[in-house]
């Protein structure tokens, strides 16, 4: 399995990051939320928009969701497949409404949308929990080996599960009161639970990303701070 960073930012633009979206490839090439700009961090690694299998979106705020109908329209214009879109409850609905408001997209754009909880894509196994959000959010595991928090809380019941790698977002800095984000205190209080072997952080605010190196000074564990464009294989 290889896991490409394609978006580590947030809706403030900083560092030239595009918004959240990291590409999985397995037998399956799978996107984990579509922010905008990931498709042309795409275009950078030469993968077209009909190579996608499935998105898997974590929820749908917009620095999570904004090209995924840009990826819906390219396919259509590219001749590409139906696109699977595994995403939280109430997604259906708000990509009904999305239609809506671009009602010349209707009949264009091929997708099916599976809100199920434990799934598989191919031969892979995928499973969710639901994360500490302030809409509908869910965290992705996929084999026991990968987790993606999506936006969270930092807690418990994500830290602990069964992965080599985790990759959660840190969007606040020290001393943020913050009830649907993580915080570096959040994070350490949590980190005790942390299977992973290492951990990789994402959507840090500009200010969090200030205090990069204080807070995995801090953090005093295998972290990472995510790049767009970085990789790594499991
Ligand atoms: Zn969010
Ligand atoms: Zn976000």
């Amino acid at each position: 399995m290889k896991i490409t960073f394609l978006g580590t930012g947030v809706s403030v633009p900083f560092e030239k990051r595009a918004q959240s979206s990291i590409l999985v490839e397995s037998e399956a090439r799978i996107l984990v939320d579509v922010g905008p700009g990931a498709l042309l961090r795409l275009e950078e690694l030469g993968v077209e928009p009909t190579q996608i299998d499935a998105v898997c979106l974590t929820h749908n705020h917009l620095d999570h969701n904004g090209d995924l109908l840009n990826l819906l329209k390219a396919r259509w214009l590219m001749d590409g497949d139906e696109l699977e879109i595994y995403a939280p409850k109430g997604t259906k609905n708000f990509l009904e409404s999305m239609l809506n408001a671009y009602p010349y997209l209707r009949g264009k754009l091929r997708f099916r949308t599976n809100e199920e909880s434990v799934f598989k894509i191919g031969d892979m196994k995928v499973s969710t929990i639901p994360t500490i959000h302030s809409i509908e959010s869910r965290a992705y595991i996929f084999e026991n080996a990968l987790a993606i928090s999506g936006d969270t809380r930092a807690f418990p019941e994500l830290m602990s599960v069964d992965c080599e790698i985790m990759v959660h977002e840190l969007s606040l800095p020290f001393g943020f009161k913050a009830d649907f984000h993580t915080t570096p205190e959040n994070l350490k209080d949590c980190l005790n639970y942390c299977r992973a072997k290492k951990i990789y952080l994402t959507h840090l605010y500009p200010m969090t990303l200030a205090q990069k190196d204080k807070i995995l000074e801090f953090l005093d564990f295998e972290a990472i701070v995510a790049e767009d464009l970085m990789s790594f294989e499991l």
